[in-house]
C-alpha cells in the first residue's frame, strides 16, 4: 500500500545498501556484498561493479555472475566498450541486446558472452566519474524504468560510499580515495616550478550518511538549511555592500538568489529525499546531474552557470554537514590553487599568496593566464578531473614548463622536484649575473629588452630583470583589481608612483583595454556574440569618452614635469589612432589651462593587434610616434584562431612562416616611416620567438620580467646572420614553419 507523502520508507534495496555500507567488514567485502544484493533485488545473473582506477581505466572490482577469476584483473579504458560508454555519456546505458550495440566489446576473461541484456549506471560524485554499476541478463529483455531509477540512486550512495572510503580494502588492494600518488598532465600555461599544499577554490566536504531511514526529518533538514541559505543570500543582496559592489558579483549573487528559490530544484531535491537518501546526499546527486548535463551544453552562458550550481550546491552540502563557517576555510602553507577554472577578478584576489595555479579548464591565451604571468606564478591548465582527486591541504607539485603536476607526490618523484627546483634556482641566478649585460648578439645585433607589468608589486622586477623600461603597462589590471571605478586623484597618484619606481626608465602606458573576458566588476555587461571582435579596448574607450579623459588626466598628472608615454589598444584604422590622440590633445590642453604641470615629454603611439594596421596608410605610420606589435591579438585575428580556445590556438605559431612575413612588413614599414617598433605579446618571451623577431628587424621586445634572463642568455649565444639564413631557407624552400630549423640552430647555441 504506498504510503502518504513525507511518511514514505527508503525503498528496500537502499535500505539493504545502507546495511551494507554501515557493517564493520573489509571494502572488498562490502563491494561483493552489494553485487550480491543488488543480483538478488533485480533478480539478474549479473551484477559487477568496476571502478575508476585513474581517469582513463576502469577496472573490474566486484562481480556477481561473471567469472570472479577476472576481478581487479580485468581492466578497460573509459574510451572502450559499452562500461565505457556509460562514463563518457554520463547516463545510463540499457539494452536488450549488448552485442549488437555499437562500440560494444567482449572482455574474454570474464565470460559474459553468454548474457544478452546490459544495463549500466554511471557512479558518479559531483559529476565526476567514479566507476560504473552493470547489471547484465540471459535473457534478452530491456530493463525497467523503474530499475534504472533504483540504481541511479544506489549508484549515487555508492559515490558517496567511495569517498567515504567504503570500499578501502586490505587483501586486494582497493586504495583508500585521495590518497595515492596521481600525475596528470595538463598544458604549461606559466613556466616555473612550485611546491606546496592544494588550496581548492571551491572547498568541499564529505556527506558522512548518505542513506536515511527518515525522509520526513530529511526533509525538514532540507528546508532549515534551505532558510539558513536564503538567508545568508538575502543579507547579501540587500546589504549596503551590494550596492556597491561590482556588476560580476551582482549578478553571481542573483543566480545564486534564483536557484536558492527555485521551486523546480527543491522538488527535485524532495524528490531524491523520498527515494532514501540524506538530504546532504540527495543536493549532491542533483547536482551530479545538472552537471553531467550542462556540461555538454554547446551554450557558453549555460556552462557558465554550472559554476552558481556548484556553488550554491556545495554550500548548501557544507550547511547540512554542519561545516558552513568561513574559519573553516584553512589557507594551507605554500598554497597551490586547485580549480576547475577561474577569472582573472577572482585570481587576482589570491593575488601573490598563491605559489601556483593549476586548471582543468583555462587557456594560454586568457587575461586569467596573463595574470598568473604578471604574478609570475607557475600555471597549469587543461587538467583533467584534479578537482575531483584533490583535497585541501595535500602535497602537490606543479611544473609549469612541462604541464605535468603530482599530487600527493611519492618521495622518489618529489625529490625529483626539488632538485629541479633547485636547478631552475641555479639557472635563475646564472641569468641575474647577466642582468647588466646588454641583450648583443655574436655578430653584434643589440636588442633592447623590456617587461610587460600592470601591477604594483611587479616593478622591483625592473631592476630584479634588468629590463630596460616597461615596454606594456596594462593599466586595466588596476581597474580589475577593484570593486569600483577608481577616482581620478588615486589614479594620478598611482601612475606617479609607477613612473617614481620606474626611476626614469620608460613606461609606456597603455589605455584601458577591457571587453572581451576583461569585464570591469562594476560595468555592465554586453552580450556580444563574438566579444573578441566586440566592444571592447579602444571601441569602448571612445565610445565612453569621460572614462577615457579620466584616464588620461590621471595620467598626465601622475607624469607631472616627467616623461609620459601613452599606447592605445586595438587600433584597428587610422581614424581611430587619431580621434583617440585628439581626445589625448583635448585633455592635455584642459589640464594647461587648469594650470597643472605637464609632461615634461609626451609620446602617443598604437599598438598593432589587427592586420589591418599594417596596410593603414603612410600617414599613420608617420603620426604615430611608436607602434608596439600586440602579437597575442594579432596572431589571433590573422589566423582566426580564438587565444582561448586551446584547440585552435596550439595549432598557429609565432614561427609560423606567413606570420613572420607579415611582421617583416610591419618592420618595413615603420622603418620606412622612422618609427620606433616593438613587440609586447607573450610569444616575445619565448626564446626561440624572440631571436626571430629579432631577426625580422625587431629591435625591441616586451616580455614577462621572468623571461629576461633567457631570452637573454639566448640571444648574448646566437649569431643572428645564421637565424636570417635559416628563415631565408625555410621560406626559400617553402616551408610552413620556421620552428623546425630554429629549433636546431638552437641545440647548437645551448
Ligand atoms: C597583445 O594582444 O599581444 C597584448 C599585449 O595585449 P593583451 O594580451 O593584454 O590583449
Ligand atoms: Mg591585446
Amino acid at each position: 500500500m504506498p504510503s502518504e507523502k513525507g511518511m514514505k520508507k527508503p525503498q528496500p534495496l537502499l535500505a539493504r545498501i545502507s546495511e551494507a555500507l554501515n557493517r564493520d567488514i573489509d571494502g572488498q567485502a562490502r563491494l561483493d556484498l552489494l553485487t550480491t544484493i543488488i543480483a538478488d533485488s533485480l533478480e539478474t545473473d549479473v551484477c559487477s561493479i568496476y571502478l575508476q582506477r585513474d581517469a582513463d581505466t576502469l577496472e573490474l572490482c566486484a562481480t556477481r555472475g561473471l567469472n570472479p577469476q577476472a576481478v581487479h584483473k580485468t581492466r578497460l579504458l573509459t574510451s572502450q566498450g559499452l562500461v565505457g560508454r556509460v562514463v563518457k555519456q554520463g547516463a545510463p546505458v540499457n539494452t536488450a541486446n549488448a552485442p549488437s550495440e555499437p562500440g560494444f566489446r567482449y572482455m574474454p576473461e570474464t565470460g559474459e558472452e553468454i548474457y544478452r541484456s546490459f544495463l549500466g549506471i554511471p557512479i558518479q560524485h559531483r559529476g565526476y566519474s567514479r566507476g560504473v554499476l552493470v547489471v547484465q541478463s540471459k535473457i534478452q529483455r530491456k530493463f525497467a524504468d523503474d530499475d534504472v531509477e533504483n540504481l541511479k540512486f544506489v549508484a549515487s550512495v555508492m559515490a558517496e560510499m567511495a569517498e567515504l572510503g567504503a570500499f578501502v580494502g586490505k587483501e586486494r588492494a582497493l586504495a583508500p580515495p585521495h590518497s595515492q600518488p596521481m600525475r596528470f598532465q595538463g598544458t604549461a600555461a606559466q613556466e616555473g616550478a612550485a611546491s606546496g599544499n592544494v588550496l581548492l577554490h571551491e572547498a568541499r566536504v564529505l556527506v558522512p550518511n548518505p542513506v536515511a531511514d527518515n525522509p520526513e526529518k530529511e526533509r525538514e533538514r532540507l528546508h532549515e538549511a534551505m532558510s539558513k541559505l536564503k538567508g545568508g543570500v538575502a543579507e547579501l543582496l540587500h546589504s549596503p555592500i551590494l550596492s556597491r559592489a561590482d556588476g560580476e558579483s551582482r549578478d553571481v549573487i542573483q543566480a545564486y538568489w534564483m536557484f536558492a528559490n527555485s521551486q523546480g530544484w527543491l522538488s527535485r531535491l524532495e524528490a531524491n529525499i523520498e527515494k532514501g537518501l540524506s538530504a546532504a546526499a540527495a543536493v549532491e546527486m542533483e547536482q551530479s546531474e545538472v552537471r553531467t548535463k550542462m556540461a555538454k551544453s554547446p551554450d557558453k552562458y549555460l556552462r557558465d552557470r554550472l559554476d552558481d550550481i556548484d556553488a550554491i550546491s556545495n554550500r548548501l552540502v557544507r550547511i547540512l554537514v554542519g561545516k558552513d563557517n568561513a574559519s573553516d576555510r584553512e589557507i594551507p602553507e605554500n598554497p597551490i590553487l586547485v580549480a576547475r577554472n577561474i577569472g582573472p577578478v577572482e585570481l587576482l584576489e589570491y593575488g601573490r599568496s598563491l605559489k601556483g595555479v593549476v586548471l582543468e579548464e583555462g587557456s594560454v591565451g586568457s587575461h586569467a593566464t596573463i595574470i598568473a604571468r604578471s604574478l609570475a606564478i607557475p600555471l597549469v591548465i587543461n587538467v583533467s578531473n584534479i578537482s575531483a582527486e584533490a583535497l585541501s591541504g595535500d602535497p602537490i607539485n606543479v611544473d609549469g614548463d612541462t604541464g605535468l603536476v603530482h599530487l600527493r607526490p611519492e618521495e622518489t618523484v618529489a625529490r625529483a622536484f626539488r632538485d629541479k627546483m633547485a636547478m631552475l634556482a641555479r639557472e635563475q641566478s646564472k641569468f641575474r649575473r647577466l642582468r647588466d649585460f646588454p641583450a648583443t648578439t655574436r655578430d653584434g645585433v643589440t636588442i633592447s629588452l623590456h617587461m610587460n607589468a600592470g601591477l604594483m608589486p611587479q616593478l622591483p622586477s625592473l631592476e630584479i630583470s634588468g629590463a630596460e623600461g616597461v615596454g606594456l603597462f596594462r593599466t586595466e589590471l588596476q581597474f580589475l583589481s577593484t570593486n569600483r571605478v577608481p577616482k581620478r586623484t588615486q589614479l594620478a597618484k598611482h601612475y606617479a608612483t609607477v613612473i617614481d619606481a620606474a626611476k626614469g626608465k620608460r613606461v609606456a602606458f597603455r589605455t584601458l583595454d577591457i571587453g572581451s573576458d576583461k569585464i570591469l566588476p562594476y560595468m555592465k555587461r554586453h552580450d556580444e556574440p563574438n566579444p573578441a571582435l566586440g566592444w571592447r579596448a579602444i571601441r569602448l574607450a571612445l565610445g565612453r569618452k569621460l572614462m577615457m579623459k579620466m584616464q588620461l588626466q590621471a595620467m598626465i598628472r601622475g607624469a607631472s614635469n616627467r616623461n609620459l608615454t601613452v599606447m592605445f589598444p586595438l587600433i584597428a584604422e587610422m581614424d581611430e589612432f587619431r580621434m583617440a590622440k585628439s581626445i589625448f590633445d583635448e585633455v592635455l590642453e584642459g589640464e594647461r589651462e587648469r594650470g597643472h604641470e605637464l609632461p615634461a615629454s609626451i609620446e602617443i603611439g598604437a599598438m598593432l593587434e589587427t592586420p589591418s594596421l599594417a596596410f593603414a596608410p603612410d600617414k599613420f605610420f608617420e603620426e604615430a610616434d611608436f607602434i608596439s606589435i600586440g602579437g597575442n591579438d594579432l596572431k589571433q585575428f590573422f589566423f582566426a584562431a580564438d587565444r582561448e580556445n586551446e584547440k585552435v590556438r596550439k595549432r598557429y605559431g609565432a614561427l609560423n612562416v606567413s606570420f613572420l612575413s607579415l611582421i617583416r612588413q610591419i618592420v618595413e614599414r615603420c622603418r620606412s616611416a622612422n618609427t620606433p617598433l616593438s613587440f609586447c605579446g607573450e610569444d616575445a618571451g619565448l626564446p626561440e620567438t624572440s631571436i626571430c623577431l629579432a631577426a625580422m628587424g625587431l629591435r625591441t621586445l616586451s616580455m614577462r620580467p621572468a623571461a629576461i634572463g633567457r631570452v637573454k642568455n639566448l640571444i648574448r649565444n646566437a649569431e643572428m646572420a645564421k637565424v636570417r639564413q635559416a628563415i631565408d631557407a625555410a621560406i626559400e624552400n617553402g616551408e610552413g614553419s620556421v620552428q623546425p630549423r630554429i629549433e636546431k640552430l638552437l641545440k647548437e647555441w645551448y
